[in-house]
């Protein structure tokens, strides 16, 4: 499903470079010198499955200062009226600007969603940039680096939610979704810090899952038992082409999307020769799941490339659940389980309570209590707890175990807030965020973890100074 996307942001934050990378050709000039981008081109785009036309703009310089600058102006607010989503750039070598802010406003006016992006975030000291971001008020800035092609995966997700699902993915069958602005639900979160309205969990929607996981690991049995198993594939074999994304089925009523996976193209191709694919080609299906299974083989369980891979998953968000498949060839089965589950707590410390199933790809054993896992998993990834909650906790938190003093003086916290799920990303403001030792950050993490009951998700925390 196409949508139009500018990129908006004063002079000389990379609007140009990140043009040409979604657009995947150099069209427009790269300069040093401000403003030299003149014309407003449009030119089909993707990141990664996302499909968008670009509008790249001239900057938005301010109208006062010359004519052709206000003509720049005027095209950009065009741009903006025919977008469906802006992105917003702006620098985290430099840091706000007074530009920055001022069109920051003319965005905000608009009402367009809005999802802000802090270019050169490879740069030294970008940290504190990105962090001014926040002043803002629109929403999380997302770091990348459109020169060096990072943070790609996490704009990606930020354009879905700010857009919705169906209106990026394109799924035919859902109804467009509305449309929704992080940056103004954050901006509302933060001034009533006692709304306690959050909402449901939606078990409509599918649940979409890949399979990861390294060679000869059991992804293609462990897929197709589960496929099997089920019968309720849409059509003979239908989905399940060279050429398809994903397969749907029904799990006890709940729709499940299944997304390309190696295992899957060779159930098509029995007769082709099973090349193993690599892992990176595995891994790319990780973009568009939400829950990501990885299979372990247990009897050679916790090899490095296993730990890379659910590092992997970790960093780009994803909700994972470990699979020890091959459980029917294991002996000592209750001393090798507690052994496991006590090396993924030590291994994998930054997903704390991470599910994790004996599973036979083979038989089938365990695999209910594997998609059981999932949907738990996936509830929790979409979890958010309420301002007011969570400042009652700090509250507490802060009486028994304040942050330690940095150079003779106490940091301060005043308050925090929940400002993304999928996975849970947490605000808090305090002062002087560089000083914040990360010892404490990781203690607020785990008591969050612990208190909002988060188990097994990767949870993001964010400082920011206060206004
Ligand atoms: P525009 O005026 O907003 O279109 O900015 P440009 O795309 O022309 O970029 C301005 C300058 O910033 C150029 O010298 C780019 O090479 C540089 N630049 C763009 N993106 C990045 C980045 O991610 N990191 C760094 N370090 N420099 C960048
Ligand atoms: P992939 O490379 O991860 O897709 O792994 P495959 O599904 O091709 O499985 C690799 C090998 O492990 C095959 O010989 C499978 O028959 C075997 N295998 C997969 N799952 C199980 C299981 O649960 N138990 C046993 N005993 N063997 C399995």
């Amino acid at each position: 499903m196409r949508f139009k996307v500018s990129i908006i942001g004063r002079p000389n934050v990379g609007k140009s470079t990140l043009f040409n990378r979604l657009a995947g050709r150099k069209l427009a000039l790269v300069d040093d010198t401000p403003g030299v981008t003149r014309d407003r081109r449009v030119h089909p785009a993707k990141l990664f499955d996302l499909r968008f036309d670009v509008i790249d703009t001239a900057g938005l310089e301010d109208a006062a200062a010359s004519s052709l600058e206000g003509r720049m102006r005027a095209q950009t607010e065009t741009a903006i009226d025919e977008a469906d989503l802006v992105l917003f750039l702006i620098d985290a070598r430099t840091g706000l600007m007074p530009d920055d802010r001022t069109f920051a406003e003319v965005v905000r006016r608009t009402g367009k969603p809005v999802v802000l992006v802090a270019n050169k975030a490879e740069t030294r000291g970008a940290q504190g940039g990105m962090l001014e971001g926040w002043e803002l008020g629109l929403g999380e800035p997302i770091p990348i680096s459109a020169e060096h092609g990072e943070g790609m995966p996490d704009l990606r997700e930020a354009i879905i939610e700010a857009l919705g699902e169906e209106r990026t993915l394109g799924d035919d069958e859902d109804e467009p979704a509305a449309v929704a602005s992080t940056g103004v639900l954050i901006g509302e979160d933060i001034e009533n810090p006692d709304d306690e309205t959050v909402p449901e969990y939606d078990a409509t929607k599918p649940l979409r899952i890949a399979v990861v996981g390294r060679p000869n690991a059991g992804k293609s049995t462990l897929i197709n038992t589960l496929l099997g198993e089920e019968r309720l594939l849409t059509g003979p074999e239908a989905g399940i082409t060279r050429d398809s994304i994903s397969v749907d089925w029904d799990w006890r009523g709940r729709r499940i999307k299944l997304f390309d996976t190696a295992g899957m193209r060779r159930k098509a191709r029995v007769q082709e020769k099973l090349e193993k694919l690599s892992v990176a080609d595995g891994l790319r299906a990780i973009r568009f799941a939400e829950v990501v299974v990885i299979v372990f083989d247990a009897t050679i369980p916790f090899e490095k490339q296993d730990l890379q891979i659910a590092d992997l998953i970790i960093r780009e968000g994803r909700a994972p659940v470990l699979a020890f498949n091959k459980w029917d060839l294991i002996e000592n089965r209750q001393e090798l389980l507690a052994e496991l589950r006590e090396k993924t707590e030590r291994l994998l410390p930054q997903v704390r309570g991470l599910q994790a199933v004996p599973v036979s790809a083979e038989t089938g054993r365990g695999l209910d209590k594997l998609m059981e896992a999932i949907e738990k998993t996936h509830r929790v990834w979409n979890s958010r707890v309420s301002t007011g909650k969570l400042n009652r906790w700090l509250e507490g938190v802060l009486t028994h175990h304040p942050p330690p003093a940095v150079a003779g003086r106490r940091l301060k916290i005043k308050y925090i807030t929940q400002a993304k799920t999928r996975p849970p990303g947490f605000v808090l403001s305090c002062s002087r965020p560089d000083a914040m030792p990360q010892s404490y950050i990781r203690y607020l993490v785990n008591g969050l973890r612990e208190t909002f009951e988060m188990p097994g998700v990767p949870i993001r925390m964010a400082l920011r100074a206060p206004d």
